[in-house]
């Protein structure tokens, strides 16, 4: 039997700043502005030595408000530790919330992906984004549509289990469905679980799951083939991981050692993950933060860059020895 592939992507995840001004109901991961101390170089280049099998570097970042005087500044941090990244042999991958068409045009010179997450559309999604300008539903898609006018390679998603109703889902993988028709830029779309923070994970219900594998296979049937499906493998149980592969998963993503966003919620490690889908016909597939069907988008050097690091992790990850 050929056994079927689901990638993933050894991952580094850098913060910025923790600094944001919005403030989403659920979110643990904000801190107020003036609180956040950003992330210095220095630490950067130290984080990036101590995981060198990390091929990717997600730049994960709090928002600064469009208008602050604070934001070049903090934009200028973006472009370095981007430009840190990909001296260090890694490539960045960008998420640090709506970008003006100028930002996102020189970030995309240092990055051979980006993303965005759209949340989704709805009144739960209102009302849990009440104080937070920037995911305004038409802020979040004029990003996307930015993106796919730049042919820049985006990775985008769903929080799911705010309340929304399957309207509110249908309608939203119907406009990512739109975009992708429209630009083609849409390489994968996560869909996430929203789980609650705190000291003790707390794994996802049986109910809770049968409903997620419903939202996969909607949006395995709306979106077009070439769009991958991602979610989180640290918010699965991982014997039921297998269900949401069956139901249309093909990507768990960017794997850091620890989850910035989730940190109750631990990693499972590469060898139980390859292990567990060997043992239902799955193989487990390094790749680069940007999936090759996109490579003929990337600017030369940028494209020579993923090349030779996608080299490095079919090599590396060939014959595991963890
Ligand atoms: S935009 Fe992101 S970091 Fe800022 S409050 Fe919302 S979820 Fe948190």
């Amino acid at each position: 039997m050929t056994s079927r592939v689901i990638t993933w992507s050894p991952s580094l995840t850098l913060v910025p700043s923790q600094g944001c001004f919005n403030a989403c109901d659920y979110c643990s991961f904000r801190r107020p502005l003036e609180a956040a101390a950003p992330l210095e170089l220095s630490d950067a280049r130290r984080a990036l030595e101590q995981r060198p099998e990390a091929s990717e570097v997600l730049l994960l970042s709090g928002e600064v408000h469009p208008a602050s005087p604070e934001r070049q500044v903090w934009f200028a941090r973006l472009l370095n530790l981007s430009a840190e990244a990909l001296r260090s042999g890694r490539l960045p991958h960008t998420n640090a919330g709506p970008l003006s068409l100028r930002e996102m045009a020189r970030l995309m010179r240092l990055n051979p992906s980006m993303g965005l997450m759209f949340e989704g559309v709805g009144a739960a999604y209102d009302q849990q984004h009440r104080h937070a300008p920037s995911k305004a539903l038409p802020v979040r898609l004029a990003q996307l549509e930015q993106a796919g006018r730049l042919g820049l390679p985006f990775t985008t998603g769903l929080l799911l289990g705010l309340g929304e109703g399957w309207d509110d889902r249908r309608r939203s993988l119907e406009l990512l469905a739109q975009l992708q028709g429209r630009w083609g830029h849409l390489q994968e779309v996560i869909l996430q679980p929203w789980r609650p923070d705190g000291h003790q994970a707390l794994p996802l219900s049986p109910a809770e799951q049968a409903e997620l594998l419903e939202v996969i296979a909607l949006a395995r049937r709306l979106l077009p083939a070439e769009v991958h499906l991602q979610t989180p493998p640290n918010l699965w149980p991982l014997d039921a991981l297998p269900q949401a592969l069956a139901a249309g998963i093909d990507d768990l993503g960017g794997i850091d050692i620890h989850d910035v966003i989730n940190p109750a919620y631990p990693q499972p490690s590469t060898a139980a993950l390859m292990a567990l889908l060997a043992s239902h016909g799955w193989s487990l597939r390094p790749r680069t933060c940007v999936h090759q069907q996109w490579w003929g988008w990337l600017p030369k050097s940028l494209r020579s860059q993923v090349e030779a690091v996608d080299r490095r992790l079919q090599l590396r990850w060939a014959a595991p020895s963890c």
